[in-house]
């Protein structure tokens, strides 16, 4: 297949990028991604609004003898987050290949690189 982009980027996401939930409990929650996991097609938002996370439960450790709730970041699946851009909120990418061959991601609205 001629013509056809050979390394097509598997997931759109990447550490640092700042993203908003359009899908499921936490829709409109604002974060930034901390971690990815590019096989599932998922990564863990961090955000003061807390984005899917779970309440664990603790056992009481010999060092503090005291049992408690944690909050844990889930990993959420990149379908339900859009990239946000800094003038249109969150969008859908899109990539610019330059004439050098450089790919750069930019929104689809604006085309700024985001
Ligand atoms: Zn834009």
């Amino acid at each position: 297949m001629a013509g056809t982009p050979k390394a097509h980027p598997k997931l759109k996401l990447k550490k640092g990028d700042h993203v908003q939930v359009v899908q499921g409990k936490d829709v409109g929650k604002r974060g930034e991604v901390a971690r990815v996991f590019p096989e599932r097609n998922m990564v863990v938002v961090e955000s003061a609004e807390q984005i899917n996370v779970a309440k664990k439960h603790q056992k009481p450790t010999r060092a503090t003898m005291q049992g408690g709730i944690q909050d844990k970041s889930m990993p959420i699946h990149v379908s339900n987050l859009m990239l946000l851009c800094a003038k249109d909120g969150p969008v859908r990418v899109a990539y610019r290949v330059d004439d050098d061959g450089t790919k750069t991601r930019v929104c689809r609205k604006c085309g700024d690189a985001l």
